[in-house]
């Protein structure tokens, strides 16, 4: 079976042909500025569920994603890079599943990549697999990020010194944390631009999209995005579910999933998981004090409202750009409709769905929400009761999870999302200990930084890009060795 793509807005403007894999993975967001996702989903049955138990990290996400990149790669080249990108993973689990104590809860750690969040899962196959495919088109891409942490780092730790691609990642200077930037910062690879813009992530985001929006200079330097509406992200995220499903008794047993949530791309790729068939009871959304999400599941209405500064950053959004691919099916799969609605919400600041649909997607979902003092809290109650220590993140679920066990007989898996020494504040403050760096990591405070800043002026930087890529070219030697 092969997979073809359509945007969440499809028929709004005009009818494009459905697109493959390739164009999917290189394009980011539809040119008509929906959402790229299957047309159809892969379905696997009980017995191609079960054949999969017991297999390596690789082999079930190699059953898995199959489907979805066509002919994009061959077998052996799909393998390969499957097996390289989880190949710098601290664990051959990759993905650790950890129960915690008899209590049914589990923690699927999903922080063993070389940025210590669950952004590398995803980001290490995509850098590989656009690597391959602009290596085998003869081409050049250059991606455009705005980052608030998490994401900017697994990035550029996902392409650096890759000829094919240049990476110039925004972030609001003064507004990440220490270990976040240095995690972009201190890598010298000349094809990685770190710029520091004086505003905040917002302002960071419109310069992105500045770029973007100039179409000739988005065609002159094949400008990608890596950001979570890549749908090549979504896809490598669906792995996990099968893989933790999979150990606690899949598909003969049913289990639930907690999910910590901003963007709604990683909840969104275990609906995905479900609708390929497998036995998943329900999912819970749980978000910090930003808390747009988890109003709409209480009410059938998205209200935007002003972002809060919280212990949990990385969840810390005002709309989450993925959701808009849930909203295509309580939509019936109308882009039209769901065009008009989206734009009326730009407009309004407000989007409501009808009973029907809010009822059918309750049986799925249940969210919740916990404040920093809750959060603070729950590190503390994770390493009292069970000798573990939680990142505010995964804090977040760990104590939403608790609060919506729709059955005790369900094993209930919270996915773990960061490693507690990315957030040393937050978790010093409820375990009075700061978090050690892994040793891979011992040394980034020392490490040199390289950084330029920029005014928050689309003008400028589109210059600044202009020449740092003039520059470039012809692309220099392979660098690994030269630092
Ligand atoms: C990005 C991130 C999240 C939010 O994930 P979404 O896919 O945007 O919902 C949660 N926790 C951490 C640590 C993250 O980096």
């Amino acid at each position: 079976m092969t997979i073809d793509y359509i945007s969440s807005r499809h028929g709004s403007q005009g009818t494009p042909a459905p697109l493959g894999f390739e164009d999917v993975m290189l394009a980011g967001l539809a040119r008509d500025g929906g959402l790229y996702l299957p047309s159809e989903w892969p379905k696997f049955s009980a017995a191609e569920i079960a054949a999969m138990r017991g297999r390596p990290y690789t082999e079930v996400a190699y059953r898995v994603m199959r489907p979805f990149v066509g002919d994009a790669f061959d077998e052996a080249t799909f393998r390969r890079l499957i097996g390289e990108a989880y190949a710098v993973f601290e664990t051959p689990e990759v993905a650790p599943l950890r129960p915690l104590g008899d209590s049914g809860l589990h923690l699927l750690e999903l922080f063993h990549g070389p940025t210590l969040a669950f952004k590398d899962v995803a980001l290490q196959l995509l850098g590989r697999m656009m690597d391959h495919t602009l290596q085998a088109k003869g081409q050049h891409a250059v991606i455009v990020g705005a980052t608030s942490g998490d994401t900017g780092s697994a990035a550029i730790e996902a392409v650096r010194d890759r000829r094919t691609i240049d990476i110039f990642m925004l972030y609001p200077h003064g507004r990440v944390s220490e270990v976040q930037r240095r995690q972009m910062t201190t890598v010298l690879a000349p094809n990685v631009h770190n710029i520091a813009v004086q505003g905040t992530f917002d302002d960071c985001q419109d310069l992105a999209k500045a770029c973007f929006n100039d179409l000739a200079f988005r065609d002159r330097h094949a400008l990608t995005a890596v950001n979570s509406i890549n749908f090549a992200r979504i896809m490598a995220q669906i792995v996990y579910y099968f893989w933790a499903a999979l150990k606690l008794g899949a598909p003969e047993k049913p289990v639930a999933f907690t999910v910590p949530t901003g963007n709604f791309g990683n909840v969104y790729a275990g609906y995905a998981a479900r609708q390929m068939g497998l036995p998943i009871h329900h999912f819970v959304v749980a978000a910090n004090s930003n808390d747009i999400l988890t109003r709409f599941f209480e009410s059938g209405a998205m209200t935007t409202a002003g972002v809060v500064p919280t212990l949990s950053p990385s969840m810390d959004i005002q709309i989450s750009s993925n959701f808009e691919r849930l909203l295509f099916d309580l939509f019936d799969r109308n882009g039209q409709a769901l065009a008009e609605a989206m734009t009326s919400f730009r407009a309004t600041g407000r989007l409501e769905v009808g009973g029907n649909a809010l009822g059918n997607v309750r049986q799925t979902f249940d969210a919740g929400r916990l404040d920093d003092a809750g959060t603070v809290a729950a590190i503390a109650d994770c390493r009292k009761r069970f000798g573990i220590t939680l990142d505010p993140h995964t804090a977040v679920g760990y104590a939403v999870a608790q609060q919506n066990r729709r059955d005790q007989a369900v094993p209930m898996v919270v996915l773990s999302t960061a490693h507690p020494a990315k957030f040393p504040d937050a978790v010093e403050r409820a375990t009075a200990e700061r978090p050690a760096l892994p040793p891979r990591l011992a040394d980034l405070l020392e490490r040199t930084e390289r950084v330029e800043g920029t005014n928050n002026d689309a003008k400028a930087l589109k210059i600044m890009i202009d020449e740092r890529m003039a520059a470039a070219r012809p692309p220099a030697p392979s660098t690994r060795n030269r630092q």
